[in-house]
């Protein structure tokens, strides 16, 4: 097909542990101001940021990469243009970015790929290795979030030399909620409703996540 448009997809990469509405608005937002086709969520297999965490006092273990997938199909099912890819959890080893995008690059080699990302995310962007490897193979949007500010002028001397749309910034309904709130909630036996799709909760109470204690991952986001 001559001429085709390149189809526009988003990738939502989070620990997802669990899913929770926050991730859904981002990714509903981005999909409809950036046109996107489809948004592909990819739950981590090891998240190394996460795993810097098990030296520290309090760290939690992240719940197994079966049951964050799980709760991430089921958060997703009932959206055509949301769909979940296993490629983070059948990789071996830690989870990084780059091996993210270029695994979606191989699978889809003639889409445009927008990773979309938190602003808290988005602040240790120059942590994640060859960055600029990184704005070859995709776009970037840095989503606010409540509790951090949105802003990349931080970045804005290593942007000057990369095309304008290389990390764009977008506004998208505030909602203050996060997995780290979500697991002590269901820790505690408070409520999950509506912070969460009606199935995780389900699912979560199913399998019984997040009962025995495990701390918050201080500094990790
Ligand atoms: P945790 O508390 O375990 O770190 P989390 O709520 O931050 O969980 P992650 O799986 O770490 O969720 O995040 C995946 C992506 O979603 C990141 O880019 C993060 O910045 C973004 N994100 C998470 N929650 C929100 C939210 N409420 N609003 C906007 N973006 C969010
Ligand atoms: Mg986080």
């Amino acid at each position: 097909m001559s001429g085709a448009r390149r189809r526009r997809i988003g990738v939502m990469g989070g620990t997802f542990d669990p899913i929770h509405n926050g991730h859904l608005v981002a990714a509903s937002e981005v999909a409809h101001r950036f046109k996107l086709d489809e948004v592909i969520f990819v739950p981590t297999g090891r998240p190394w940021q996460k795993d810097q965490a098990e030296s520290k006092p309090g760290h939690r273990p992240v719940s197994p990469a079966e049951d964050r997938y799980l709760m991430t199909v089921i958060a997703t099912a009932s959206n055509p243009q949301f769909s979940v890819s296993r490629v983070d959890i059948e990789r071996n080893g830690d989870t990084y970015t780059v091996d993210t995008l270029r695994d979606l690059r191989a699978i889809l080699p003639d889409a445009e790929l927008f990773f979309i990302t938190g602003a808290d995310a988005l602040e240790s962007i120059l942590s994640w290795q060859n960055w600029e490897g990184l704005f070859e193979l995709a776009h970037f949007i840095g989503v606010s979030r409540p509790g951090y500010e949105l802003n990349a002028t931080h970045l804005a001397q290593h942007l000057e030399t990369l095309p304008p749309d290389t990390l764009q910034m977008l506004e998208i309904p505030a909602l203050a909620i996060s997995s780290t709130d979500c697991r002590e909630r269901a820790h505690a036996g408070r409520p999950v409703w509506y912070l969460v799709p009606d199935g995780v909760v389900q699912y979560i109470n199913k399998r019984q996540l997040y009962r025995t204690r495990r701390a918050s991952s201080p500094g990790v986001s």
